[in-house]
């Protein structure tokens, strides 16, 4: 072929062994052609019988050419719409350096430690900058998004309820719809009572346990609890407030007034709308309740040297580790979101945030007063950012004027919301009050903006106005110039491992390449600058982008149509579920609520079920790791009257294609239940199989494990479910925008599509692999691991593989053998940081194990590496079981070993210097130091502390 018409493919950028390595790998396992490998992994009878149909692969410059034509199909007005969705100024110190930086998005979750203290330090940034503003004593490092926090804390209060009788959660009117929605939602599968009306008028009965007010209101206007929460806390009703994080920097917060949970968005510090996330949430509450909190808490303890270090703290308390017994299933969260809230209020400091709200609040009473001399009467006597104008007759051509100007507002029938943001400017103000004059047969020049803009004036009632300091630690004073701010960015950064210096190979967590080209749109301002309740006719470019993915997704999974609502796996789960218990009451089979789960699924499973409000009953595994059919079989005719669904995983979390699973389906149906197919591992079927081919009704996919999107150090993600054609009516709705049917199940998530900009990222990665690339993906997926097992096998015991001997994507190294010579699991994850590795996952789905998933984008020559590494440090244990090496002094238990260590003056350790860190030559020539030794986990947790502590505390954690 002439060379004029040569185009690179993107699919040899994804996919790293080149075909010469292709062919060295294949020897080493001893086959001719990757088809033999996938004839002998995946059963024949559950292989498709043709080709994706998807749009034919385009080049990375193609794509992006075609992407700024949809981006141009996304009109970007200014927004006073509000409701939880604010225009922001990001910082381009952030958005270059965190938002846009692969040495940010593309970290794991931090379960390691050593190699993540700069993602725990600005997480534990973030938990401090929300702990000081709404005034509470403990918060975690975020939820997923406002509505799913408020929910949260609903079940938070349910469980904390004194009198065990009472079920009415009482939640003011004015909450934000969504809000309410998702609220109605998680109510239905406890079986809680909701009651929507006004606080200050709250029924004297000893039913209800909880209130949830919202500060300042979902209209805007403020309200003084303190006196209405003193007489609910006598009643031992609990009190929980959504608040606006960036309003408390000019109000009383909510932990002055009493409240004992307080959440909401921290999208106003920074992060762009983007048609609805991603964005943190937070959640904040008393010391007393640290072990209900959902979701994950960042704690100070001390590393092996007694020095400041960080951790998730109380992990085993992970909700959704508790399995059935869980409150929560919160896995997945807004980690990297979250960071850049964090950073902002670093950038700004207590008083740049200040200066923020005021300029907001000042713009705001700006408006106030010139509509008032317009002749508008404004409803909200007191408020933050929001005015609420009567305008009667004058909405529809107000709505049409504003439209002209590109303005959009709240229409609320005879009222409109108008909501100020950091980015609106005297200029816009003009603007807006030419519109309101126009409607009044006048113009600008009949009132004096100028002179009103004079006198700064606030509405904020004395009593809520905020005395308290906040942000005082030398985190938020110290970055206020670019350059140290950059530097403080780089200095964290520098303490993380990320896939910008090796393979990450979590098993189940699928740490593919994120590539650039797919990330590039995300931060592009008509797809960041989109309100998620913007009007339909401004939307063009990600209802394309969506409607598309629907199609591609539905068809990879062989579905007949996606919920992109679920903002993560397990909230997929969740939904998945809600939506089985609605088709079952459609048929009139309401009282079908057990679900079966096998003993080797995720903690997700369990926990999800349980929130759906359902009785999980856990199925066997054999010794291979398979399903126990005969168990199953047993159970399903035990519970076949209430059978309601079974949930699996495939390929198994034990990463094998279990024959059965055909059968498993066909007999659950048989039964009247339904298959939920936790789809997790999507990577090893992409092209080769699909959840509905083999016989499932609902899937999860997780975008940020199969479809690209990074993982961002614990998030964000997504969760969307595909449904089988039964199925389609009752996927969730919105009460803002109709996304499904009149059967549809009541919101999941805040937004109606969810985190919908990263969907970019995933639309990217179909549309520039298409159905080969795709499938060529999943094949080479299957490839590394059984390359990974041949070279390994001869080295550990590697659990379970399929009839033919062949892993599916992904293995299981069985270290408990190593027990009676007393190297733990745990030793060989740490002992891996000192050969630049993250380890994989560690004792799930077995305890004592390692799950290796290599994914499809490793190269050979990084393969190789990693093996080198485990198959070194299996050496280094021989040399323990030989009695070479010491019990308890050892390159394993001294692991991992910092610069300070290899660095200090004296060395009394029976190995010597370059042994501890630059065992492999490799190592040499690209070395990643962990910044602490090994952390004190039961330190921590035996003395909690969440937030940054106070400088001259440092000292003190030394000399713990
Ligand atoms: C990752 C994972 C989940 C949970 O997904 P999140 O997005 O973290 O909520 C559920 N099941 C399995 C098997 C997983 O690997």
């Amino acid at each position: 072929m002439s060379e004029i018409h040569f185009q690179e493919k993107f699919e040899e950028r994804h996919i790293g062994p080149s075909t010469d390595e292709t062919e060295a790998m294949l020897e080493t396992i001893g086959l001719r052609h990757l088809d033999e490998l996938i004839d002998e992994t995946v059963p024949a009878r559950i292989r498709v019988t043709h080709p994706l149909q998807l749009p034919a692969a385009q080049t990375e410059v193609a794509y992006l050419r075609k992407m700024k034509a949809v981006a141009d199909k996304n009109k970007v007005f200014k927004s006073y719409i509000g409701q939880g969705y604010y225009d922001v100024i990001l910082p381009g110190v952030i958005q270059r350096n965190v938002f846009e930086n692969p040495g940010w998005y593309t970290q794991y979750t931090p379960y390691q430690a050593e190699i993540a203290q700069g993602r725990l330090q600005a997480l534990l940034n973030f938990q401090t900058m929300v702990i000081d503003l709404t005034g509470m004593e403990i918060a975690n490092a975020s939820l997923l998004d406002e509505a799913t926090a408020a929910a949260e804390a609903m079940f938070m209060q349910y469980g904390l309820r004194k009198n065990k009788s009472a079920n009415t959660y009482f939640v003011v009117e004015t909450v934000f719809p969504q809000t309410l929605d998702v609220l109605r939602t998680r109510a239905l599968s406890y079986g809680i009572n909701l009651q929507v009306g006004n606080p200050f008028e709250i029924p004297d009965t000893d039913t209800i346990f909880g209130v949830l007010v919202q500060y300042p209101d979902g209209d805007g206007a403020l309200s003084d609890y303190k006196a209405l929460v003193e007489q609910l806390h006598v009643r031992d009703i609990s009190v929980c407030a959504v608040a606006d994080l960036l309003s408390l920097t000019l109000l009383t917060p909510p932990g002055e007034w009493g409240a004992d949970v307080v959440v909401g968005s921290t999208q106003r510090f920074g992060i762009p709308m983007g048609f609805g996330g991603p964005h943190a949430a937070y959640l904040a509450t008393k010391e007393a309740y640290k072990r209900n909190i959902p979701g994950r808490i960042i704690g100070v303890t001390v590393d092996s040297n007694g020095a400041y270090a960080l951790r998730m703290a109380l992990q085993t308390r992970e909700q959704h580790i508790r399995r059935d017994k869980a409150s929560s299933n919160i896995c997945t969260a807004q980690a990297l979101l979250a960071i850049m809230a964090g950073f902002y209020a670093a950038y700004h400091g207590p008083k740049g945030l200040r200066k923020i709200a005021g300029r907001i609040h000042g713009l705001a009473t700006l408006a106030d007063r010139a509509l008032q001399q317009l002749g508008y009467r404004q409803l909200n006597a007191s408020y933050f950012d929001t005015l609420r104008v009567e305008v009667g007759e004058l909405s529809g051509p107000l709505h049409a004027e504003a439209l002209n100007n590109e303005i959009n507002l709240l229409y609320r029938g005879a009222v409109v919301n108008i909501s100020m943001d950091e980015t609106t400017t005297y200029e816009d103000v003009e603007a807006l009050i030419r519109v309101f004059a126009k409607l009044k047969g006048k113009s600008l020049n009949d009132i004096d903006l100028a002179a009103l803009a004079e006198d700064n004036l606030s509405v904020i009632p004395q009593t809520l106005l905020r005395t308290s300091r906040y942000l005082t630690h030398p985190v938020f004073n110290s970055f206020h110039s670019e350059h140290e701010m950059l530097r403080y960015i780089k200095s964290l950064e520098a303490r993380d491992l990320s896939l910008c210096h090796s393979m990450i190979p979590l098993g189940s967590c699928t740490m593919k390449l994120n590539a650039t080209t797919e990330m590039v749109p995300v931060t592009w301002p008509e797809f960041g600058g989109l309100h998620p309740f913007a009007p339909a006719d401004q939307t063009g470019g990600y209802m394309q982008i969506i409607s598309e993915l629907n199609g591609w997704l539905s068809e990879i999974t062989g579905f007949a149509k996606v919920s992109f609502q679920p903002n993560s796996g397990a909230q997929g789960e969740y939904a998945g579920l809600m939506v089985i218990r609605a088709y079952h009451e459609s048929l009139g089979e309401g009282h079908r609520n057990v679900v079966l789960i096998p003993a080797s699924a995720h903690g997700t499973n369990p926990a999800s079920a349980s929130m759906a409000g359902m009785q999980v009953v856990v199925v066997r595994c054999d010794e291979r790791g398979n399903i126990d059919v005969g168990d199953l079989r047993a159970k399903t005719e035990a519970h076949a009257a209430n059978l309601a669904a079974v949930m699996v995983t495939y390929p198994s979390t034990h990463g094998v294609f279990e024959e059965p699973i055909v059968e498993i389906c066909d007999l659950i149906h048989q039964y009247g239940g339904q298959v939920y197919m936790d789809g997790a591992n999507m990577n090893a079927q992409v092209g080769l199989t699909s959840p509905g081919l083999i016989g499932a009704d609902v899937c999860h996919l997780n975008l940020h494990k199969t479809f690209c999107i990074p993982h961002g150090g614990g998030g964000p993600g997504m969760g969307p479910i595909g449904v089988a054609e039964h199925l389609v009516p009752f996927l969730p709705n919105h009460p803002v925008v109709e996304v499904s049917s009149a059967q549809g199940i009541s919101a999941v998530s805040a937004a109606p599509w969810g985190s919908a900009s990263i969907l970019l990222i995933s639309h990217a990665y179909i549309a520039m692999m298409g159905s080969e690339g795709l499938t060529r993906a999943t094949k080479f997926a299957i490839l590394n691991a059984n390359y990974l097992k041949t070279r390994l096998e001869s080295h550990y015991p590697i659990l379970y593989a399929g009839v033919n001997g062949r892993c599916a994507h992904e293995l299981i190294l069985d270290c408990r053998a190593f027990k009676t010579i007393g190297i733990e699991v745990g030793d060989i994850a740490k002992r891996l940081m000192d050969y630049g590795f993250h380890a994989p996952t560690v004792s799930f789905p077995v305890a004592g194990t390692l799950m290796i998933e290599p994914t499809e984008s490793e190269s050979k020559a990084e393969l190789d590496r990693f093996c080198d590494a485990l198959i070194a440090i299996r050496g280094e244990i021989a040399a323990i079981e030989q009695g070479q090496s010491d019990r308890e002094n050892n390159l394993l238990k001294g692991a991992p070993h910092t610069i300070a260590m290899v660095c200090a003056d004296t060395w009394d350790r029976p190995y010597t210097r370059s042994q501890a860190a630059f065992p492999l030559s490799f190592v040499r020539d690209h070395k990643f130091w962990p910044s602490v030794g090994r952390v004190n986990d039961s330190q921590g947790d035996r003395m909690l502390i969440c937030a940054c502590p106070p400088v001259d505390a440092y000292d003190q954690v030394e000399a713990y």
